[in-house]
């Protein structure tokens, strides 16, 4: 007998990882290789019509048309970079407008995926975190931006497909832990899109319960946004690290690596911001952070946005940065800044998401007061 009353009905097919389509097969009364046949279906030969699965019996495709479906968030804009990337604005499943980027670079294929609309953690340094935030996205609506892009890259006749996924775009990824790891599970299910384990990245701010949790429920990829090896600084940069401070986030950083192989390392990202965190004692500060972990550093130069006082350091000081790490055995690479001509760029990304935070027009008030302020200390 079918019994689904623990599924909202229809089921959306991109929302559920390999086990629980299994449950869902087994629930509608049929074996459990049949999920994994929808799944090739689906994700393998982009089939989004359940009457086409001839593998099916009539009656079962028709059952499932009832019960199930491939829903896509609806698209609402493309813009192209002179450099190759490329933004889209999606509408997801609660209405939220939230941005997808695609950075092509030679074959490899990386798409920069949102995981909330807007973003809970304010990070002073992010355009993400200034407008506020308005919820979580669905495991279907974080799994829908991959497949719509990967269908538009196919559709557009370009040669390679998506190569690395990174949790990378609006929000925070361990803020939506239930949303994002059955999402990650897809990412890597060879039934699906069969990346790598090492080419599916989490990106968290240091959300350290969460990181914990990890720990034998996934084996993605772990960048922290670092950008402060003190807790002086990074409580004022990542207000988060208030709650969890440097020697917790490092000891659930070790943790995680521990739970993986050993040839597995941790990226640390490192925003650098003009006179802020890029002098030497602070490149000093992170070579002792990092030199008892298995890690790398990934160096971004900061990207501004409206009504930021933060700047870019220059190219000469942000490879000074680089160097005085390099020249102590510390691996760092720079990150090359893509796609900022169509506000792309790391930080970035804002979409369009209804504000409940009402962060954003607090932030605007505060910009106002401190203009005002700088006028009339200019005028004094
Ligand atoms: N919330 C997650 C993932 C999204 S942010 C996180 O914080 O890790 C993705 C990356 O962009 C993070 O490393 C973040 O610190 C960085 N970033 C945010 N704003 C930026 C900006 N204005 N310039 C450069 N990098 C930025
Ligand atoms: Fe949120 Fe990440 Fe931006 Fe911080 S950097 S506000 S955690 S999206």
């Amino acid at each position: 007998m079918t019994d689904l009353k623990h599924m909202d009905l229809p089921v959306n097919v991109l929302g559920e990882n390999r086990e629980s389509l299994e449950y869902f097969f087994q629930e509608l009364g049929e074996q459990k290789y049949r999920a994994h046949q929808l799944m090739q279906w689906v994700y393998h030969y982009n089939c989004r019509d359940f009457t086409e699965i001839t593998v099916f019996s009539k009656k079962l495709r028709n059952h499932l048309c009832s019960v199930a479906s491939v829903g896509l968030p609806t698209h609402l804009e493309t813009h192209k970079s002179h450099d190759g990337t490329i933004r889209w604005v999606l509408e997801t499943s609660t209405g939220d407008a939230i941005e997808t980027v695609l950075i092509p670079d030679g074959k490899r294929m990386t798409l920069c995926i949102s995981s909330q609309a807007g973003c809970s953690l304010d990070c002073t340094f992010c355009a993400t975190g200034k407008q506020g935030f308005n919820g979580n996205l669905t495991t279907a609506d974080i799994v829908g931006q991959t497949y719509f892009v990967q269908d538009w890259l196919h559709k557009n006749r370009y040669p390679n497909g998506i190569s690395n996924v990174v949790f990378m775009g609006m929000g925070e990824p361990l803020m939506n832990f239930e949303a994002s790891m059955p999402a990650a599970d897809i990412f890597m299910d060879d039934l699906a899109f069969g990346l790598s384990k090492r080419r599916v990245t989490i990106s968290t701010s240091g959300v350290v319960p969460m990181i914990d949790a990890m720990v034998g429920r996934t084996e993605a990829s772990l960048a922290v946004s670092l950008h402060a090896a003190n807790d002086q600084l990074r409580n004022e940069l990542v207000p988060l690290n208030r709650k969890y401070p440097l020697d917790r986030l490092f000891e659930s950083c070790k943790t995680y690596l521990d739970s993986l192989d050993t040839r597995r390392n941790i990226t640390f990202e490192y925003t650098l911001i003009k006179e802020v965190n890029d002098q030497p004692s602070h490149a000093e500060e992170l070579i002792d952070f990092t030199s008892n972990i298995r890690s790398k550093i990934n160096l971004i130069p900061f990207n501004p946005f409206p009504r930021t006082s933060y700047e870019r350091p220059s190219i000469d000081q942000i490879k000074l940065f680089q160097s005085t790490l390099m020249d102590r055995g510390v691996m760092a690479t720079l990150r090359t800044t893509r796609g900022d001509d169509i506000n792309a760029a790391c930080g970035q990304l804002v979409g369009d998401v209804h504000d409940r935070t009402r962060r954003k027009i607090r932030h605007e008030k505060l910009h106002r007061k401190s203009l005002a302020l700088d006028v009339s200390n200019a005028n004094e």
